[in-house]
């Protein structure tokens, strides 16, 4: 038989549990103008770069990856039929909109007679959300129970990638017609520029399989035994990088919990094997996340929490474009700004100090932060994105029951105590001394001006609009 397999966010061949069937494979890609209407410059960029990995590790087997374009409700159930497929495959996706497109498309190819095969399983996450509930059946919203749970379960091993001929052409399969509307199979991917996006202001890392493989190697022999110790820490770049990998597939879940497995098995004391623990209770938030999110699609938008009365967010225009610049003079808040924009990534301690400062200090909506990481992250994931400015804004799943800011200046003290990481990102404090940094926003103007003149003054104090964010959640609670 022929398999046609539908690639969205499983862009590799190895570990690919919808890959290991025995039919004859047919791989594609469908560029869905609708979702690209959600893409931004640093996503789609690492998106192209993981196709034209993916299609090299087609043409090594001797197939090719076929690239179409249109409405996937339209495009597979054509296809199916063109190249006479048994089965159309894809691995499952978590979203509200995936799930009604899933929907939708599997409809229609039952319309048009074609058996379709959704992997449940070790595609995208190591437990399904079916798997790890609570005892009533529903999703967990507490990170605690959740994590004890997937962290008991047997957790399978990585598949094997489809060998040299099991991987058809789609030439052979397929006539002149199909492969010239579908004109990008044998030709160059379409640019940025084609799909209507510019280039990307950030530095965005390389993508391919092959790439998050040394990510990982380089990660698995020695820098998770200090991620234990030094993940919180921005500057010390102790964190495996793999999100956009983890994000769009390029390497799979089950491939990176072996390689905690080989860090356990060769851990050689107590401190190594709790560190590699460490790392795992990561890759558990992110299937936290999928699953809150599974649950309840309209986390992207709606707050996960009701409270009884709304939060009256504040309109601050000129605020939200300061957090946006890196313009805020809280100097933490600021360089893991600017790292966003030059990298397309920031380090999570920084993420949440950020998201803390919009929410809370700024007391700006999270979806107006939840946004602009959206358009310039190169690992933006709906789940993750939601669930982070959810935790940050008090408003989700496993928010603290009492309300928590993140106090910018105490947490650059302890996770940035030399001021390395706001060195790095703030050129206009490279010569400040270090106490200067922590005590950017108290110290007096004359002595900033003679500092660093070119970095701004806060934009807010603390004590004052802490006192605000309390009393807006404390009104929003009904006890105000
Ligand atoms: P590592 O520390 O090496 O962790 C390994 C993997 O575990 C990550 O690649 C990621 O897949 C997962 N992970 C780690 N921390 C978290 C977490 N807190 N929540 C969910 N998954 C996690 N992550 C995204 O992938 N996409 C997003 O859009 C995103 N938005 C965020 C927004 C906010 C406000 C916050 C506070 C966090 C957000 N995160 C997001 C989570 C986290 O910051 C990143 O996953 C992490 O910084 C990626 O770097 P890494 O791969 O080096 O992480």
């Amino acid at each position: 038989g022929l398999q046609l397999h539908w690639h969205r966010r499983d862009l590799r061949v190895t570990d690919n549990p919808a890959l290991a069937g025995d039919d004859r494979l047919l791989p594609v890609f469908v560029h869905d103008p609708a979702i690209f209407t959600y893409g931004a410059p640093p996503v789609v960029a690492f998106l192209l770069d993981a196709l034209d990995s993916l299609r090299e590790q087609y043409r090594e087997r001797g197939g090719e990856l076929l690239l179409a374009r249109g409405d996937p409700r339209a495009v597979l159930p054509d296809l199916a039929a063109a190249c006479d497929a048994d089965t159309v495959t894809w691995n499952r996706d978590y979203s509200g909109l995936a799930g009604e497109r899933d929907r939708a498309v599997a409809a229609a190819l039952a319309d048009a007679g074609v058996s379709v095969d959704v992997e449940r399983s070790g595609g995208t996450l190591l437990h399904e959300p079916e798997q790890v509930t609570t005892n009533d059946g529903s999703h967990h919203s507490d990170f605690s129970d959740f994590w004890r749970e997937w962290r008991n379960r047997e957790k399978a091993g990585p598949v094997a990638a489809p060998v040299r001929g099991d991987v058809v052409d789609p030439r052979d399969s397929l006539d002149e017609e199909w492969l010239g509307e579908a004109s990008e199979t044998a030709g160059a991917l379409p640019s940025l520029a084609d799909l209507g996006f510019d280039d990307p202001e950030a530095d965005v890392q390389p993508a391919g399989t092959d790439v998050a493989y040394d990510l990982l190697d380089d990660f698995r022999e020695d820098t998770i035994y200090r991620y234990g110790d030094d993940r919180e820490y921005p500057a010390r770049e102790s964190t495996s990088r793999l999100s956009p990998h983890l994000k769009f597939g390029t390497i799979g879940v089950r491939t990176v919990w072996q390689a905690t497995e080989d860090a356990a098995a060769a851990a050689s004391n107590g401190d190594a094997r709790e560190s590699v623990e460490a790392f795992r209770r990561r890759l558990a938030w992110r299937e936290f996340y999928a699953h809150v999110l599974d649950a309840r699609p309209d986390v992207v938008t709606e707050n996960y929490r009701e409270y009884p009365d709304e939060i009256r967010w504040r309109d601050d225009p000129e605020g939200l474009r300061a957090w946006k610049d890196g313009e805020t003079g809280y100097p933490l808040v600021d360089a893991g700004m600017r790292q966003l924009r030059a990298e397309a990534w920031v380090h999570n301690r920084v993420r949440m100090v950020a998201a803390s400062f919009l929410t809370k200090d700024l007391l700006i909506d999270w979806r107006e932060g939840y946004d602009w990481y959206r358009r310039k992250l190169v690992d933006h994931d709906t789940a993750h994105a939601a669930g982070g400015w959810q935790w940050a804004a008090s408003t989700g799943a496993n928010a603290q029951p009492d309300f928590r800011v993140l106090d910018p200046t105490t947490q650059a003290e302890e996770y940035d105590p030399d001021g390395e990481y706001v060195r790095e990102h703030v050129p206009e404090l490279r010569d400040a001394p270090t106490d200067a940094i922590h005590e950017w926003p108290t110290l007096d103007d004359e002595t900033r001006a003679a500092i660093a003149p070119d970095y701004p003054a806060p934009i807010v104090e603390l004590g004052e609009y802490r006192d605000r964010a309390i009393g807006a959640f404390e009104a929003a609670r009904g006890d105000g």
